[in-house]
């Protein structure tokens, strides 16, 4: 029998929701306080201060349980969006496609949301959301969530994990796992499919055999969700450290044949053409030696790459690299034609595409310059991009296992450039000092109360 945390009044501004009834799964799971970002603290305590019921809630809690270092802390109040801008000065709502409230402290944000139920669907045979912003109970809040692992609550008053999904079992045996039919839930967001196989790869869990099957049954319905949300999710499987063992995943559940079908095309041509095709191979294998090399990138350096370093390591195995003597506008066209069809199928921002090519066009400029004359050095080390290519220019080293000294040659220019101004070039150019006029008659400052 699972002993419950203390209840919380209801909150007085929700007289039609029902009063919490007390969480009817397990709770259990003591997270240590001392890792609870404190201004997330502040926001649960002076929530429940003002009667409300409040908890920390999601990614945190899971990433916590697991000790595992949280992204950012979440919020789950039964306060309303106004309710929680009215008890913070430093809040502000914000959110379309439902409302919910950021705490500001400096640069960090405590998003705070207001316990919701899970969405009716528009009553015809499709269950795609469209409208989510009714507001519910704290179990309802846990029930409209994606995976069991991610509807979590931590009660700060008891020190107890509230779990009405038997989310932490999932957690003890590493499964991710829909709350709910998983068909149901992958056909309402079909985002949701992503998601998952984001949580197995990073957290190093297996797709719980149900959710799994409803995966790849569903797997067609994934182009219904907005391209926006899609790419976004994209952009986070690669940035996220587990890069090689999501796009695997996302291989075998054949969802990107549905996301990214032109690109497995070209992958295909290119593996033909070179006479690498094999039973079984769907992309150039050195893919797989990049995604790991930012995999190990992303560990080492705890940052996250950009959009357009990620779209330079998903074209490069494409890229055809015999460059020498083209005019940069022809190998401009070609790497534009190359990543066209995807770019308009995903609504790839211009910025990080153009980005994406400057990243691909200096690594082989940084190869060719390492000999080059200094003044053109030097313009490509002021670059606004060139921070993006060296980090584009580290991975491809990792990966293809070559251009070591190139990378040193460019990281040495790289410190330089941040130290300002290089020493050696100060003393080139000595700075004009400007001479205080000679006060006639007069003495220096430093003379001063000398006699
Ligand atoms: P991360 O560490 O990547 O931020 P997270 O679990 O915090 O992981 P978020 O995308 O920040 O993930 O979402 C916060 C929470 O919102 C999730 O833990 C989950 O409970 C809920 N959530 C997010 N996306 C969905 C969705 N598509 N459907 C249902 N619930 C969702
Ligand atoms: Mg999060």
């Amino acid at each position: 029998m699972v002993s419950s945390p203390t209840p919380i009044p209801a909150t007085p501004e929700l007289t039609d929701v029902p009063a919490w009834p007390g969480p009817v799964g397990a709770s259990r799971g003591r997270l240590s306080p001392r890792d609870i970002d404190p201004d997330a603290l502040k926001v649960v305590r002076k929530l429940l201060a003002g009667g409300h019921e409040a908890y920390l809630v999601g990614g945190c809690v899971r990433d916590l349980y697991l000790k595992r270092l949280p992204k950012d802390f979440d919020v789950a109040t039964s306060a309303t969006p106004e309710a929680i801008r009215k008890t913070f000065r430093n809040s502000r709502i914000i959110g379309r496609r439902f409302k919910l409230a950021h705490v500001f402290y400096g640069p960090k944000i405590i998003e705070t949301s207001t316990f919701r139920t899970a969405p009716e669907s528009r009553g015809d045979d499709d269950p795609l959301i469209t409208v989510d912003n009714e507001w519910g109970t704290v179990e309802d809040d846990a029930r409209r969530r994606d995976f069991t692992i991610n509807a979590l609550f931590y009660d700060i008053a008891s020190n107890t994990v509230v779990d009405f999904v038997d989310g932490l079992h999932d957690l003890d045996r590493g499964v991710i796992r829909t709350i709910g039919d998983p068909v149901v839930r992958f056909q309402e967001d079909p985002v949701r499919m992503i998601r998952a196989i984001k949580f197995a790869a990073r957290l190093d869990f297996t797709i719980d055999d149900e959710t799994w099957e409803a995966l790849l049954d569903t797997a067609g319905d994934i182009n219904k969700c907005s391209r926006a949300r899609l790419l976004e999710e994209i952009y986070k499987i690669f940035r996220g450290g587990a890069a090689r063992r999501s796009f695997e995943l996302l291989l075998e559940s054949r969802l990107l044949h549905e996301i990214m079908p032109s690109y497995l095309a070209l992958h295909r041509e290119r593996l033909v053409e070179a006479g690498k095709d094999r039973p079984g191979r769907e992309v150039d294998p050195i893919l797989f030696e990049l995604l790991d090399a930012l995999d190990e990138h992303t560990a080492e350096t705890q940052s996250v790459a950009s959009n357009g370093v990620v779209l330079a390591i998903l074209f490069a195995p494409l890229v055809d690299d015999d460059w020498s003597g083209a005019p940069r506008r022809t190998i401009d066209r070609a790497l534009e034609e190359l990543m066209n069809e995807f770019s308009v199928a995903l609504g790839v921002a211009r910025k990080d595409r153009e980005l994406a090519r400057e990243v691909l066009v200096a690594r082989h400029r940084m190869i060719d310059l390492q000999r080059g004359s200094g003044r053109r050095r030097s313009t490509l080390a002021q670059r606004q991009h060139f921070h993006d290519a060296l980090v584009f220019l580290g991975i491809c080293v990792r990966a293809y296992r070559a251009g070591g000294s190139e990378l040193q040659f460019w990281q040495r220019l790289a410190a330089q450039a941040t130290r300002g101004p290089a020493e050696g070039e100060r003393r080139a150019r000595p700075r004009k000092r400007r001479r205080r006029p000679r006060n006639r008659g007069g003495r220096a400052a430093g003379d001063a109360g000398s006699s």
